[in-house]
């Protein structure tokens, strides 16, 4: 190879000559076999017939950003459809801190030694896999990790909360279809995701404690009203008082919110995670929640209104995706931005513009 940087103007400057590859260090390695590129029909047997390992796969073609994986993705989700849908869903939600998975393993055990099979999902929007998911990771919990009726899968890594959502409710889906009877729906209490996870479980857990002064604990209004049950956690030891303490005082907060359109008057509870105590009363809440809505039709209406809800998002995703990566609109989104920066075309102008280059371009 050439190098200019040899020739005698630049003075200090050498490039000297490489040196060969190193021939393998290891004799015995072997090449990689690609992983068996299996058909959707076969993700679809293998789901049925409860396979882990094939279900993850599938649940990693979900979260994958790449046209070829949605395309295959899509049509798992479509054949195991007439699988899914038995199972309770529940979304569990509370500050970092609180006792999220602790918590998780404590009811996750409680339902395994019940003889059920549980999947734990997560919706995450801030997380980046470099970060490292905080949830619905395994390591944080530990007895659930170790049971094979237990299938625990982190959020799906960042993008928008609408992306991010929508793959765990499509991950629902090939959960159920592998046999799963309870899925839970895990997410941090600070931000909207919390209605994203209100849109996809029959029964919302909010996880609270006692004792950091104010009792509320800035939790909006908004989750408050979503859940069907306030739980405090760490009601143990010298605890005990302060969060009975806490629970009246939630008590009486609820009772200032307006009744719950399924009927259902929120319970609030004390329990300890970390001792165990209490997992049975929250569980007997569930269910009785869910015999409850059943009863007063609630329970179909809700899974109704969820399916058309998402049936909408699913829309406007797939219209702003096809939007946003026009190539048109690609070319002139800048230049019009610009004219509307110089204030020479008003937003709304500016704005019909681009939706007329979209529509003239859609192939
Ligand atoms: P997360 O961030 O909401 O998932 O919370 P963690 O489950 O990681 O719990 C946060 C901390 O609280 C950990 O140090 C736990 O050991 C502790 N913790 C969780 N549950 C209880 C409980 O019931 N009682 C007591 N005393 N500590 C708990």
């Amino acid at each position: 190879m050439e190098h200019p940087e040899n020739d005698d103007k630049y003075k200090g400057l050498k490039v000297n000559k490489g040196v060969n590859d190193m021939p393998t260090v290891n004799p015995y390695l072997k090449k990689r076999t690609p992983r068996k590129r299996y058909t959707a029909d076969e993700f679809v047997s293998g789901i049925l017939d409860g396979n882990i390992t094939i279900l993850s796969q599938a649940v990693t073609l979900v979260e994958s950003s790449l046209h070829e994986h949605q395309a295959i993705a899509q049509e798992i989700i479509e054949k195991c459809l007439p699988h899914a849908g038995k199972s309770i869903r529940v979304g569990i939600t509370g500050v970092p801190g609180a006792g999220k998975s602790t918590s998780i393993d404590a009811f996750g055990m409680h339902l395994i030694n019940a003889g059920h099979k549980l999947a734990v999902l997560a919706i995450d929007p801030s997380s980046e896999r470099s970060k490292g998911s905080i949830l619905g990771d395994k390591t944080r919990m530990e007895s659930l990790s170790r049971e094979k009726n237990a299938f625990i899968r982190p959020s799906p890594s960042a993008g928008s909360l609408g992306g991010v959502a929508r793959k765990t409710r499509e991950t629902i889906v090939l959960c159920e279809a592998a046999g799963f009877d309870t899925i839970f729906v895990e997410t941090v209490g600070v931000g909207q995701s919390e209605t994203a996870v209100h849109s996809m479980v029959d029964f919302f857990l909010l996880i609270q404690l006692a004792g950091t002064g104010d009792e509320l604990q800035g939790i909006k209004r908004g989750i408050m009203e979503m859940a069907d049950g306030i739980i405090i956690n760490k009601a143990d030891g010298d605890n005990i008082k302060k969060a009975e303490l806490a629970a009246s005082q939630f008590r009486n907060a609820l009772h200032l919110f307006p009744p719950s359109e399924s009927g259902w008057i929120p319970k609030v509870l004390t329990y300890s995670g970390y001792y165990g105590l209490g997992i049975k009363e929250i569980w007997d809440m569930v269910n009785d929640y869910i015999a409850f809505t059943k009863k007063n039709g609630y329970f179909n209406y809700k899974r109704n209104e969820q399916a058309k809800y998402w049936m909408y998002e699913s829309i406007n995703d797939s219209l702003r995706d096809k939007f946003y990566h026009n190539p048109e609109v690609e070319k002139m989104l800048e230049p019009t931005e610009r004219q509307v920066l110089n204030n020479e075309i008003s937003s709304f102008v500016a704005a019909k513009r681009m939706i007329d280059i979209f529509l003239e371009n859609i192939h």
